[in-house]
């Protein structure tokens, strides 16, 4: 639910971003036919042909290192950020300026966020619960808690 809430939010973004727009505040583009070039960013290139923005769809492509998507993923991989910070990054280059859009994007995706760590919170507690009881050591500290009133159930 909340996945779908994020992707249709990214989605809206991507939408209302041009990705020509985006790439040239980091690239240097050259028009070329119907779409435009430039050296990739995401390989050491050296020389223009392998590159190419596609305004009409609105993705890029390399045909070097393989590197392709949609304006968000380009903003993704060239400032190496996670999917949200992506996101809010896109709206500041592209210049949309919808804060209730923005702030849609940190309060949804801050739900997913939380969750993370909460599995890695649960995982490191099932861990401990399972050094206790198995481990030498455990047993020890499991004795010691019994002493202090404490029951296998706790
Ligand atoms: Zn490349």
């Amino acid at each position: 639910m909340a996945e779908n809430n994020q992707q249709d939010l990214f989605k809206t973004i991507v939408q209302k971003a041009d990705i020509v727009e985006v790439a040239s505040h980091y690239l240097k583009l050259t028009k070329k036919g119907n779409n435009y070039t430039a050296l990739c960013p995401f390989h050491n290139d050296k020389s223009l042909g392998s590159f190419y923005i596609n305004q009409e769809k609105q993705i890029f492509k390399c045909f070097s290192c393989g590197m392709a998507g949609n304006a968000l993923n380009f903003i993704k991989e060239i400032e190496n950020i996670s999917w949200k910070e992506a996101a809010v990054k896109l709206c500041e280059v592209a210049g949309i300026d919808e804060p209730e859009l923005r702030n849609s994007i940190v309060t949804k995706t801050v739900s997913e966020d939380i969750k993370q760590i909460y599995d890695c919170l649960q995982a490191l507690s099932d861990f401990y619960v399972l050094s206790l009881k198995q481990s030498e050591d455990g047993a020890e500290a499991l004795e010691y808690l019994h002493k202090r009133g404490l029951s296998d159930e706790n």
